[in-house]
């Protein structure tokens, strides 16, 4: 470390290396802490057991690892002996630690001024604190040893207190570069389940929504509607207007559709130009209600070479033979509509032969 770490009037460390005024280096510390989403994260054990490791070492009544907030310091972890447990319990997590004084001493910061009336209270002082220093040479919080009395700590204590707050500026790393890799992971995870050409639910997202809807259904008795829409001689289209033109037409269907959704049912695109939607809790009579509203909106609208429509397949559960008879059911409906002349909504229902095959042990 180079410079010093200085406390302000407000108890707060400045660390002073030039240039920095001590609001741009409270900005950057906060910007850094947040960076790390380490203020008011839950006690970790990893943290505990290196306070725990600092204070047997140094053999020591307490340890803890805090970070520097503008209004004091945020405890991370904390660790103390049997004789004094109970005092650091009473310490709250936002706490005022430092008072004034301090001054560096190969890379420890030593106390020399009074503690805080929170050290008071239990009876502790804080005989040294190593900063915790990021890769850029910010000073965002410290390791501190606590006891009894102030004394000084012999040149092997000091060496391995140092050590012991890069390890926990290590830890600090290695846990934000985790949570940047779940979140990745979560990213990744969405951008599976989601169409690219229309931002819906895909075809992989819709097989897990309706299966868990499908045994949601079952297990509460509620009705749940399928509605499979197919746009109408898309075909032709893409043939006239050439494919871009159909890519954006197939855009604008999902818009419209989703339109007609209520906040609970699922829309995604099934495959080509048809679409599935899932209609929770919903009998056959809303279910063709929401059928029509969308058949409706994609025959009135607008598209930029001419009209399109959709046909439109409806079913709905029946427990006994599930979600594949769900979706045969659907798609014999969606065959009819396109027989009786297409921009149709026909509620589909399973030929003989699929009855037998559909129906559940
Ligand atoms: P029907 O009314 O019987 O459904 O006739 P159709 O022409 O819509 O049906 P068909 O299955 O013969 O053709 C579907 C067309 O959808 C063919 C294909 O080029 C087009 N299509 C499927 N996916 C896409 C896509 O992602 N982009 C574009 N532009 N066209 C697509
Ligand atoms: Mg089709
Ligand atoms: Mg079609």
């Amino acid at each position: 470390m180079s410079g010093l770490i200085e406390a302000s009037s407000s108890g707060n460390y400045h660390y002073i290396s030039g240039l920095n005024s001590p609001s741009e280096l409270e900005e950057q510390r906060a910007r850094s802490l947040g960076s790390y989403e380490i203020l008011d994260s839950a006690p970790e054990a990893s943290f505990d057991d290196l306070a725990h490791l600092a204070a047997s070492f140094c053999n020591v009544a307490a340890a803890l690892i805090c970070f520097f907030t503008p209004t004091g310091q945020w405890v991370k972890a904390s660790w103390a002996g049997s004789a004094h447990v109970m005092r650091l319990e009473k310490l709250p997590r936002h706490v005022m630690l430092y008072d004034s004084g301090l001054h560096e001493n190969d890379n420890v910061l030593l106390e020399t001024g009074a503690v805080q009336p929170a050290l008071a209270a239990i009876k502790l002082h804080i005989i040294a604190a190593a900063p915790l220093t990021t890769p850029d040479g910010l000073v965002i919080g410290s390791l501190s040893l606590l006891d009894r009395r102030e004394r000084t700590l012999p040149d092997g204590q000091i060496a391995a207190l140092t050590k012991l707050a890069a390890q926990a500026m290590r830890l600090l790393e290695l846990r934000r570069t985790l949570m940047g890799l779940s979140e990745a992971n979560a990213r990744l995870g969405q951008q599976n389940m989601t169409d690219a050409l229309t931002g819906i639910p895909n075809r992989r997202a819709y097989d897990h929504r309706l299966a868990s809807e499908v045994s949601r259904a079952e297990r509460t008795g509620e009705a749940l509607s399928l509605l499979l829409a197919d746009i109408d001689q898309f075909k032709i289209y893409n043939d006239e207007y050439g494919h871009l033109a159909g890519d954006a037409a197939l855009q604008c269907v999902a818009r419209l559709l989703r339109g007609a959704l209520r906040p609970y049912d699922f829309l995604a695109r099934y495959g080509g130009e048809e679409f599935a939607i899932v209609l929770p809790s919903t009998d056959l009579t809303d279910a063709l209600m929401v059928a029509e509203r969308m058949r409706g909106l994609v025959a009135g609208a607008d598209f930029p070479y001419r009209k399109l429509s959709v046909s439109i397949g409806v079913s709905r559960l029946d427990v006994e033979s599930g979600a594949r008879a769900l979706m045969l059911a659907a798609d014999n409906g969606l065959y009819r509509a396109k027989a009786a002349g297409r921009n149709k909504v026909v509620i589909g229902k399973l030929r003989e032969s699929e009855v037998a095959g559909s129906a559940r042990a």
